[in-house]
């Protein structure tokens, strides 16, 4: 990777040899390394190794869990919060791992919508639960940094399956829960 690095220092009409940037190829490809490890994180074996039996049907929320992702378009970050909820029918996961499943996902090039998505199934496929939510806010450095668009503004997408998809009141209990401050 460093050598690809090289190329593209060249190609925006660097020197990679000045001595800022001689260890830098090297620093990216740590970095990028790093920022992509959810590719060689397996999500069965987040969830698989720590679901447990329980006889709870209330609603189980973890809120304003910090991510970062790279958008598969520009290589550029997104980041935010992800919100994670789900009605559990027999089995339950130690809460931890909620944001583990997110990490997972997000430690990957990705779309927002995408990210949401896959958050959401795993839940529904590992647990089998009456219902799941994610909802994500981010901000998109390369929608800012581009000058697409001149505010700061979030991206809210969200996923909602089983119980939280056909239960208004569901809905509604999650949606206040996360709005909640503190
Ligand atoms: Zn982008």
């Amino acid at each position: 990777m460093e050598e690809q690095i090289r190329l593209i220092l060249k190609s925006i009409g660097e020197d990679p040899e000045r001595e800022g940037l001689r260890k830098t190829p090297a620093r990216v490809a740590e970095a990028l390394t790093f920022l992509t490890r959810g590719y060689r994180m397996d999500p069965d074996k987040v969830i698989n190794d720590a679901v447990f039996t329980e006889d709870y049907q209330e609603m189980i929320v973890q809120k304003d869990i910090d991510f970062f992702s790279l958008c598969e378009h520009h290589l550029l970050p997104f980041f935010g919060k992800a919100h994670v909820a789900y009605i559990p029918h027999q089995r339950i996961v130690g809460v931890s791992k909620l944001a583990r499943l997110v990490d997972v996902y997000a430690r990957r090039l990705q779309v927002q919508e995408r990210l949401t998505n896959q958050i959401a199934t795993t839940i529904m496929d590992k647990l089998e639960p009456l219902g799941v939510a994610v909802v994500i806010e981010a901000e998109h450095l390369c929608m800012r940094m581009r000058g697409v668009e001149k505010q700061k503004s979030l991206i809210i997408t969200s996923t909602l399956l089983g119980a939280f998809r056909s239960r208004q009141e569901t809905r509604n209990e999650f949606m206040n829960l996360i709005r909640r401050k503190g």
